[in-house]
């Protein structure tokens, strides 16, 4: 149905809607890709409506002629969700981005989807707040695309994701009807919730129009510190003795892998701040009202992990800058993606405990499979959530099946996730059932055709 010519009178009655300087046929290359390499359908045309109104009147227009609705938030999106299917209608939310209420007594904020993560993050904290969502393209996704895709980050392991900010939604139904969800209470017992209908289902559902959002008191800073192990099991034992000392103020705990470590000081040009090559590299927080107050505290805790030679050695950040620099080394993979373009950028998740173990297994077999094939991991390990870049791809499409038939296998018998954070979107889709079994996908079909029987809701993406 979606594939179809669109009659002249669709087009005739989606200029009454919708003002001519916000509705293109010439669609702008930008918003034909994300960060995927999915490959896209030719889209009929681009709108960027400007209130909640506006969006349910298109989407009513589109579900009486059978057109396809693909959301656009940010476009950083990495596994090809927000591409344009064929003969679609994109609706991009760019242009509904206003912070509209922050709450600054009780720590919420109530925003247009079209909002950027980062402006949310610096009006939190111009209020006093922090938002705790954090990610590398904080500077251009937005938050109704960090809700589609439940997006995970940096803090999880303190704050937890993006389901766990959202207090209240509002979205546009497949059939243009507005479902009102903005709430911000927490505690609401009265039958499904059915935000979580919306939280992390990539645009299949419904489009996502305006949130609130959940604050937290805000921080004034962190110690952070780059730590070396050798043995990943003592990374466990830190992590454990960490969280013993700082109950609950554990704020990120990233993981980098000797290769990927070693190719981050490179494309960056720093020098490394060890004197002695390590097997895994720490990026360690702990956020606090009161860091200078914390630091004897964080500075003991190394003491006795070296001292217990539970940690090989450590460089503990002393100002802003140093903390900056830090990060540097944990937020370059852009850079990375494309120094061994092209890659396939894996995003798994396992029990915590079998992380390291998956790590070697997965590099075991690639580099006997693929001689050529660099791999390098790092990951929120905190959260059990293991990435790997993959490149370059040399072969196509027919060379990245096969390593990611091999990737997929053994994160399958580790009974692990084929997609901790990034979604499903078109790029995973025929490794859904590695992670879902088939009474899932059932019910999640069922659930599709009960609010998009018209299959107009970013069809193609998750499911067939
Ligand atoms: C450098 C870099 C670092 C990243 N780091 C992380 C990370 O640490 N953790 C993480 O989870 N992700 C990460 N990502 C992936 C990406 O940033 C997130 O998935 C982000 O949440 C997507 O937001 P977006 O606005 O760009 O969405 P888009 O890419 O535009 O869309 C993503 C999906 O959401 C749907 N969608 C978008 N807006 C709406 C809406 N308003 N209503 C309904 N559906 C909608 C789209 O149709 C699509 O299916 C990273 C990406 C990059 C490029």
């Amino acid at each position: 149905m979606n594939a179809k010519a669109i009659p002249s009178s669709f087009f005739d009655e989606l200029k009454s809607l919708i003002d001519t300087k916000d509705l293109m046929v010439d669609v702008p290359e930008a918003n034909l890709h994300d960060w995927s390499d999915e490959q896209p359908g030719k889209p009929q045309c681009l709108v960027t409506p400007r209130t909640t109104e506006q969006v349910a009147s298109i989407m009513e227009l589109c579900n009486r002629y059978g057109v396809a609705v693909v959301p656009q938030g940010g476009l950083s999106g990495l596994a090809g969700g927000a591409v344009p299917s064929e003969n679609c209608l994109l609706l991009s939310l760019a242009k509904m981005n206003k912070i509209e209420h922050l709450d600054a007594v009780v720590g919420t904020l109530q925003v247009q989807a079209g909002a950027i993560l980062q402006t949310l993050q610096e009006e939190a904290e111009a209020a006093g707040w922090m938002f705790a969502l954090d990610l590398g393209a904080r500077g251009s996704c937005q938050i109704g695309g960090n809700i589609a895709t439940n997006a995970g980050g940096n803090r999880v392991i303190r704050y937890g994701v993006m389901r766990d900010l959202v207090l209240g939604l509002e979205v546009v139904l497949p059939d243009g009807k507005i479902l009102n969800l903005l709430q911000s209470m927490k505690k609401n017992n009265t039958g499904l919730d059915l935000r979580q209908l919306f939280i992390g289902t990539e645009g299949t559902l419904g489009i996502i129009t305006r949130a609130i959002v959940k604050l937290h008191p805000g921080v004034t800073g962190a110690n952070t510190a780059l730590i070396a192990f050798d043995d990943y099991q003592d990374v466990l034992h830190f992590l454990k003795k960490a969280q013993s000392s700082f109950s609950g103020l554990v704020s990120a705990f990233e993981v980098m892998w000797s290769d990927y470590y070693q190719t981050a000081l490179n494309t960056l040009g720093k020098a490394d701040q060890f004197d002695q090559k390590h097997n895994y590299y720490l990026l360690f927080d702990i956020q606090s009202n009161d860091p200078k107050q914390d630091y004897p505290q964080f500075e003991k805790l190394m003491e006795e992990a070296f001292e217990e030679e539970v940690i090989k050695n450590a460089v503990l950040a002393n100002s802003d800058r140093e903390t900056q620099e830090l990060w540097e080394l944990r937020d370059c993979v852009s850079e990375i993606l494309k120094i061994n373009a092209p890659t396939i950028n894996f995003d798994v998740s396992v029990g915590l405990d079998k992380i390291g173990e998956l790590a070697a297994e997965l590099k075991a077999t690639l580099s006997q499979k693929f001689p050529d094939l660099i791999t390098l991991f790092f990951g929120h390990i905190g959260d059990g959530n293991l990435h790997l870049v993959a490149g370059p791809v040399v072969g196509g499409l027919t060379t990245e099946h096969a390593i990611e038939t091999e990737v997929y296998r053994i994160t399958k018998a580790f009974f692990g996730s084929v997609s901790a954070e990034h979604g499903i979107g078109l790029h995973k889709k025929k490794w859904l059932r590695h992670s879902r079994s088939e009474i899932e996908v059932s019910l999640m079909q069922t659930l599709k055709a009960a609010m998009d029987p018209n299959k107009i809701m970013n069809p193609g993406k998750v499911l067939d």
